[in-house]
């Protein structure tokens, strides 16, 4: 049986186009082949991006959003929430905060917020990139031409969830959104020379192994440079607030096997790993993980930007504390990375582009 695992390990890791059936069983794999999941997965972050962890500090800028993603707390139907807007000065206050604490990547996230035309996040990238940051977005779905403007303006990533590789499940979520426009916009924001970050979500309602199994696939395919995995939790105020949650051991295994598909990936420990499970943060960087996102949004806003329950608790009890995120890493026998880490992959294109490696 473990033998059999093995193979498995080994075949996901060597084949450019590993076999659903594998990724389904493993799954579905009891815990004793998980732990030889988790340990390869480890192994092979060791080996592909090293001891390192990165933080990117994420400014939660706008909680507005014009969607009606039936999971999020955010979604526009969700008039219990107090919806808030940060200006370029506090965006910049934050960000010079986040980098004298360590953060060398600043991730701009906001809801879909037409507000911020492409002037404003153009004039917000160019003056993070100022501080020597590196910067990713993640503004949802705009028009290509707004993401060619902002990656001139010096935006190094965008991050865009898939959520699902379901495209009846995605269209059940999403009422107001399609599958094809969301994949369109990762192809051209790869064709445009971001670092891409996509990901999905965990434990959706009506989400199979299989459809997990082709999240998988679908983020070896993009050739991702970063993918963000996290549990689904069920949030009040919206159609799917008595949902069952994602469990933190589907989601490490999906971590795990993200590592062995995508072997130079960023890949985070995520905020809802950890509000599901109290040492989820640190299992996620045993089993593949590398990189921890600190939330430096300013108090009040941070508390509003309420996607799901007890989120920001969440936050203050880990992550964006220096001294704590430090105990954490050095337990683990690792360190705080001192460079921005972008995309092993992409840092000799760039390079030879002549880039700066801000
Ligand atoms: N508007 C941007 C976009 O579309 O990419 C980013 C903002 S969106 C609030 C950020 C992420 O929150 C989504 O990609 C989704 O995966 C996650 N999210 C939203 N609701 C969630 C929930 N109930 N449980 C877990 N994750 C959730």
């Amino acid at each position: 049986m473990n033998q059999n695992i093995q193979q498995m390990i080994h075949k996901i890791r060597t084949q450019q186009k590993p076999s659903k059936d594998d990724l389904v069983h493993l799954l579905g794999c009891e815990p004793s082949s998980a732990t030889a999941l988790f340990a390869a997965a480890d192994s092979a972050r060791r080996r592909y991006v090293g001891d390192e962890i990165h933080l990117r500090g994420i400014i939660e800028f706008s909680n507005h959003c014009r969607r009606s993603c039936r999971y999020c707390g955010l979604r526009k139907e969700n008039t219990n929430l107090k919806r808030y807007r940060m200006g370029g000065e506090e965006i910049y206050e934050a960000a010079l905060a986040a980098s004298r604490n360590g953060c060398k990547t600043i991730v701009l996230q906001s809801g879909e917020d037409s507000y911020y035309d492409a002037d404003t996040i153009a004039r917000a990238v160019k003056m993070l990139k100022k501080l020597g940051l590196a910067v990713t977005l993640s503004c949802g779905e705009r028009p290509e031409e707004e993401y060619k403007y902002w990656r001139q303006a010096g935006a190094d990533r965008y991050l865009l969830k898939h959520e699902t590789a379901n495209p009846v499940l995605y269209s059940q979520l999403h009422p107001d959104m399609t599958y094809n426009n969301r994949l369109g916009c990762l192809t051209a924001l790869k064709a445009l020379g971001y670092q891409v970050g996509s990901g999905c979500m965990v434990g959706l309602p009506g989400q199979t192994a299989k459809d997990l199994a082709e999240d998988l696939l679908l983020l070896k395919e993009l050739d991702v440079e970063m993918a963000g995995i996290g549990p689904f939790i069920p949030s009040p105020h919206t159609p799917l607030a008595d949902a069952s949650p994602g469990t933190a051991e589907m989601t490490l295994k999906m971590i795990a096997l993200a590592r062995l598909l995508l072997p130079q990936a960023h890949l985070p420990a995520t905020t809802a790993l950890s509000t599901i499970d109290p040492l989820g943060r640190k299992k996620a960087l045993q089993c593949g993980a590398n990189v921890i996102m600190p939330n430096v949004t300013p108090q009040p806003y941070r508390h509003f930007y309420e996607i799901y329950p007890n989120k920001d608790r969440e936050e203050a009890r880990h992550a964006d504390c220096r001294q704590q995120v430090e105990t954490l890493v050095h337990s683990l026998g690792r360190s705080v990375a001192k460079t921005p880490g972008h995309s092993p992959k992409q840092q000799f294109t760039r390079e030879r582009q002549g880039e700066s490696i801000a």
